[in-house]
């Protein structure tokens, strides 16, 4: 009898676990968040790709995650090179100042600090001292809980084919993923998706891959993208200051890619367009170059929980930003319309362009990517017409970044686009 009774409790025990709190508990989470039975859902910011000591960032992830939740973000992924924060992980406390560049404070000081003694777990002595790196499970229950903030996990996938960087994030990870080879660029690109594709069918959970930063190292070209039909996500902005970003001369920049890939999806490969995102890529947290705070992406969800936000994602509820909002935003694929309210910011002054690529031009370069209508002011609405394959918006402010990641930058948002749904071959 008791060990039916121990049976009864430990299967109860397990659905419980496997029950999200707010099922668990409902009346702890009505006055923040709606469940998902109203529909009522929220804005969410988060950044997608950030880097730690776990790889080559140059601070502890407790202190990039202070930043961000401190910054108002709801969610982080630190996605460091091929590793998950997981395992037991020294390292000499010399090379970690070392990464500092004499830049502010001595990191382990300002580590020390802001979590305490007991906190930092150390060893050796002098040259030979080491730090312990916190698990993501050990520093979760500083952050999480208050309903306000969630890490997601992830990793980038650092891959490269005959020298040409392939970076891919994979986000809601449980298992890490070691970069696959591949037979050509485009094939190496695949890999990587299918290996992200793979574990979410493996473990039934959402998860979400995105390629980043196509122009470092100049490596992947908008026809790439365009050709591996399992890319759904690019960075169209990473704050990253050494990925040509704006491209040069003779290359597209990272919106131009995105208008190119594109018009080459639905024109040609009558396949769906790609989902744009907007990330930090940070590296440095002591001042220097590669900082964070610089480009995220804003979420539409119903909850704050890792995998309601990357469902969303994945259906194109977000959209990326560098700093402008949207008060409200309605994106109706189906009736093929954009309408949005910018969120004022003091006097700063709004340039939508609506930006896209009519029929019958996809073979012109000049007018693959162009600015089919500029609205200023702070409400925007567009439909999309019978000769346009897709439209899309960037909005753009007249206030400076104030982190900025090249010279002049100004605040931006950029929305998914909305296309033809005709144009798609579903079979
Ligand atoms: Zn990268
Ligand atoms: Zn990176």
């Amino acid at each position: 009898m008791l060990c039916y009774l121990n049976a009864f409790v430990s299967i109860l025990l397990m659905t419980f676990r496997a029950l999200p709190l707010c099922v668990l508990f409902p009346f702890l989470f009505l006055a923040t968040y709606p469940s998902a039975a109203d529909e009522k859902v929220r804005w969410f910011k988060g950044n997608t790709h950030t880097h730690s000591l776990w790889s080559d960032g140059n601070d502890f992830p407790e202190m990039i995650a202070k930043f961000y939740k401190d910054n108002n973000y709801h969610f982080l992924v630190l996605s460091d090179h091929n590793i998950l924060s997981r395992g037991e992980k020294w390292m000499n406390v010399g090379a970690i100042e070392k990464r500092r560049r004499a830049l502010g404070v001595p990191t382990l000081k300002k580590y020390i600090s802001t979590f305490g003694k007991d906190w930092v777990e150390l060893r050796g002595e002098d040259k030979k001292q080491e730090v312990r790196l916190r698990t993501l499970e050990e520093i979760r229950p500083k952050f999480e809980g208050g309903g306000d903030f969630i890490f997601i996990e992830g990793e980038e996938i650092t891959n490269n084919f005959r020298g040409s960087p392939v970076h891919t994030n994979g986000m809601n990870l449980k298992e890490l993923i070691v970069p696959k080879k591949g037979t050509s660029l485009r094939d190496t690109m695949r890999n990587n998706i299918i290996a992200v594709k793979e574990q979410s069918t493996r473990l039934k959970k959402p998860m979400l891959s995105h390629l980043n930063h196509p122009n470092f190292g100049w490596s992947i070209k908008a026809e790439d993208i365009a050709h591996v039909l399992e890319e759904k996500f690019f960075e169209v902005y990473n704050g990253h200051p050494s990925i040509n970003h704006l491209g040069d001369a003779n290359r597209p920049g990272d919106e131009k890619i995105w208008d190119i890939a594109n018009t080459i999806r639905l024109a040609t490969l009558k396949s769906d367009p790609l989902y744009g995102i907007s990330s930090d890529d940070s590296h440095y947290y002591h001042g220097g170059d590669v900082k964070p705070g610089r480009g995220w992406v804003m979420v539409q969800s119903s909850s704050l929980d890792e995998d309601a936000i990357v469902r969303s994602m994945d259906s194109g509820n977000f959209y990326g930003s560098s700093g402008v909002h949207f008060k409200n935003l309605f994106r109706n694929q189906k009736k093929g319309t954009l309408e949005f309210e910018i969120e004022a910011d003091n006097d700063a002054e709004y340039v939508t362009k609506i930006i896209g690529t009519r029929k019958g031009n996809e073979n012109n370069p000049d007018l693959v990517g162009e600015t089919l209508a500029t609205i200023k002011g702070n409400m925007v609405k567009y439909k999309l017409k019978d000769n346009e394959w897709y439209f899309r918006a960037t909005v753009t402010s007249s206030k400076d970044h104030p982190r900025p990641s090249f010279n002049g930058q100004k605040e931006q948002a950029w929305t998914q686009p909305i296309w033809d749904p005709s144009a798609v071959n579903k079979n």
